[in-house]
């Protein structure tokens, strides 16, 4: 038994340095992606649900690497935060994405209420330049901040404390707005949401794939649309995937949403095809 307890050791030791490994080698290939401008933005079409005209986009990063083929957001996001690396990459989707606004902006007749979604990391939040950084951004690139919306998690707001309420608020001041993003997973009290420098929220999907028949996924999402309402801020639900969701979702006076029922993230130029040719979905 003593033998095998060694081996177990032994295997346990093992796990650890081959996930640090694999850990070390995802953070230098991610650095390379990063280097040699391999990593793409994608966008996915928001819709307003009583119009069903495309309101808006959301800027998703999209990594393709040459050996391991597509790697999801959800497998680098957490590690570029760790190592700060989601600084310099989330700044540069800001810079692409304006772009993109842009050529969009010329090439063709965005509806007026049309907003680009960019999401930032709390690590971005934390930093004091960023106001001045991201409004250099958008004069480089063209675009009125009027028409974007910087998505920020209910979680990184409440982590970043006084330096994020004050970087928010300048972000604010110079014509930008601000979305909480999977709304509903994080804590915030209703108090401490009064005082955030915000314009809308985005119901997280973990409330919308059941509320045509979890109740209390439905009393979730009806009490969400009621507080926006309350306070006067935009709300959109995100993971919209089937009608009878879509329909629950208006006839609780939710009028925007995003998910695969619309469409899936294309790249930029699937979506000016998509606002070309079929501008409403
Ligand atoms: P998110 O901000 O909540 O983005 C929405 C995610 O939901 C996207 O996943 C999108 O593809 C997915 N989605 C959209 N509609 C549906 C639907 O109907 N059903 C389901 N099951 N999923 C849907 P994606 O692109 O894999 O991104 C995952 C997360 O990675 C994002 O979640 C966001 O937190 C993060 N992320 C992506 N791009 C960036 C970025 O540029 N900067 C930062 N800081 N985070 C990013
Ligand atoms: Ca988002
Ligand atoms: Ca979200
Ligand atoms: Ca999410």
């Amino acid at each position: 038994s003593k033998e095998r307890g060694r081996n177990t050791f032994h295997f346990y030791e093992h796990g650890i340095t081959e996930r640090a490994m694999r850990r070390l080698q995802l953070e230098s290939r991610l650095r390379r992606a990063f280097d040699d401008r391999t990593l793409q933005v994608h966008y996915q079409p928001l819709v307003r649900l009583d119009t069903g005209h495309i309101c808006g986009a959301e800027a998703l990063l999209r990594w393709n690497d040459p050996e391991a083929g597509a790697i999801p957001p959800d497998h680098f996001i957490a590690l570029a935060e760790d190592t700060g690396l989601i600084v310099p990459i989330g700044e540069w989707v800001v810079g692409e994405a304006c772009e993109a606004l842009k050529r969009w902006e010329t090439e063709i007749l965005l509806p007026a209420d049309f907003a680009l979604h960019v999401n930032l990391s709390g690590k971005q939040l934390l930093q004091k330049d960023l106001p001045t950084r991201l409004s250099d951004a958008f004069t480089r690139a063209g675009v009125s901040p009027a028409r974007v919306v910087l998505e920020l998690t209910e979680s990184s707001i409440m982590e970043s404390e006084a330096t994020g309420v004050a970087v928010m608020t300048a972000l604010r001041e110079f014509g930008v707005e601000i979305a909480i993003d999977d709304f509903g997973t994080g804590h915030s009290s209703l108090s401490r949401l009064k005082l955030l420098p915000i314009s809308e929220l985005k119901i997280d999907r973990s409330f919308i794939r059941d509320i045509a028949v979890d109740s209390d996924d439905a009393a979730i999402v009806q009490a969400i649309l009621a507080l926006s309402a309350k306070l006067g801020l935009g709300v959109i639900a995100e993971g919209v995937e089937h009608a009878e969701q879509e329909a629950f979702l208006m006839q609780h006076g939710c009028l925007r949403a995003q998910g695969y029922r619309y469409a899936r993230p294309m790249p930029e130029d699937e979506l000016i095809r998509l606002l070309v040719d079929a501008p409403s979905l």
